[in-house]
């Protein structure tokens, strides 16, 4: 699905030498490499504070603690996504209410948003799915109205603008109260371990944050709340320095795929491209606005699981994201679900394949995939 070899390959003099100052100044923990992280990453994003730690899971956590949510709040959350998002919620004691999303573009539903608030809600955490942002604006506005925090969960689009209705654009996680996102080296910029960052630009919260990150501290043996050890280490941040300019380009190259793709598949039968929403309307050259984590396709009138299958047979990685709704999982069953208001995460999680997706990927690779794929429906 992602060849981090050849990514690898290309920078691996930098990547070396970066690794190797750590190694030699022992830093290994909080170093200066770090905080140049942080620095490049807050300058990338144009938001005032990154606060980096060690995953993705952990920044939502963090996120929601900083926020001082208390259990029993309700926090409304997108039923299509990976389960960290509403692992914390539940983890916290808070109360996940999952929502449907849209059949287009994946990301959360805003009439559903609006339908599943109550007087306990007390935020809403926009999931920007595969690498396309949620519709921000509604979000923000529903927010407003109702008062409360936004939490954007950016794990698989950094890099990605969101564009205003007015043309303004704003990086993809800096929009809410604060933004959480993960460097698994699978992600968009991903380290070679686990790694992760929160951002926002409210200077108190990113101030009761770097506490929490660290044990509860603000004074050196002085723990006022109740934090946790989260850390970015300095071989993830010297990785991730090297890698950081590179972001805009390892995210066109996967535009470059993507748009191959939607090429190929143009007209077939049976196959849905995946939308672009949010003020861009085709994947243009010069815009961002989906940054393809996954490029997903949607498959009708097909069994999706016989495809996988077919794939998997010509040496063609594939992966279904998201095969089980989080309301169908054990762990996040209840009573409170009608399975028929998740109409959309159902028929997606049958529909579903996303295709080998990353900045490698040559013409050879797409033609191959692409020819399989569409043999296969027409045979
Ligand atoms: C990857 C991912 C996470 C979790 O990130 P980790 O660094 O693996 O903890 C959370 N949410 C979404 C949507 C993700 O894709």
């Amino acid at each position: 699905m992602v060849d981090l070899k050849g990514q690898y390959n290309d920078i691996k003099d930098t990547i070396n030498s970066s690794i190797q100052d750590v190694l030699e100044n022992t830093a290994y923990i909080n170093g200066p490499k770090v905080h140049e992280f942080q620095k490049n990453l807050e300058t990338y994003l144009g938001v005032k504070h990154v606060i980096p730690c060690a995953n993705g899971t952990d920044a939502l956590q963090i996120a929601m603690m900083g926020l001082g949510l208390k259990p029993g709040d309700e926090v409304i959350t997108a039923n299509f996504t990976f389960a960290a998002t509403v692992e914390v919620i539940a983890l916290l004691n808070l109360t996940p209410v999952l929502v449907d999303v849209n059949e287009d573009d994946f990301n959360i539903n805003i009439e559903a948003i609006k339908n599943a608030i109550t007087p306990k809600t007390k935020a809403i955490v926009p999931v920007h799915l595969f690498g396309q942002s949620a519709n921000m604006e509604a979000i923000m506005d529903i927010a407003k109205t109702h008062n409360l925090f936004v939490i954007e969960d950016n794990a698989q689009a950094i890099g990605a603008n969101y564009t205003y209705k007015n043309g303004t654009k704003a990086k993809a996680g800096t929009i809410g109260h604060v933004g959480a996102t993960s460097f698994f080296p699978s992600k968009n910029l991903g380290c070679y371990g686990d790694g992760g960052a929160i951002f926002t630009n409210n200077d108190d919260l990113a101030h009761t944050i770097r506490g929490i990150v660290n044990h509860g501290m603000y004074k050196r043996y002085h723990h006022d709340v109740v934090g946790v050890n989260s850390r970015l280490d300095s071989i993830q941040a010297a990785v991730l320095n090297t890698k950081l300019p590179k972001l805009d380009t390892y995210n066109k190259a996967r535009q470059t795929a993507a748009k191959k793709y939607n090429k190929a598949f143009e007209g077939v039968d049976k196959i849905t491209i995946p939308k672009i929403a949010n003020g861009c309307k085709t994947i243009c050259d010069a815009c961002d606005c989906h940054v393809f984590h996954q490029y997903t396709l949607r498959v009708k009138g097909i069994d999706r699981d016989a495809l996988v299958k077919h794939l998997n047979e010509n040496e063609i990685p594939c992966g279904v994201y998201y095969p089980i709704p989080l309301h169908k999982q054990k762990a996040y069953v209840d009573s409170r679900y009608n399975d028929t208001d998740f109409a959309v995460t159902n028929q997606l999680a049958k529909e579903v394949i996303s295709l080998p997706m990353h900045t490698e990927l040559d013409n050879e690779q797409i033609a191959y995939i692409t020819s399989t794929i569409i043999n296969y429906i027409n045979e």
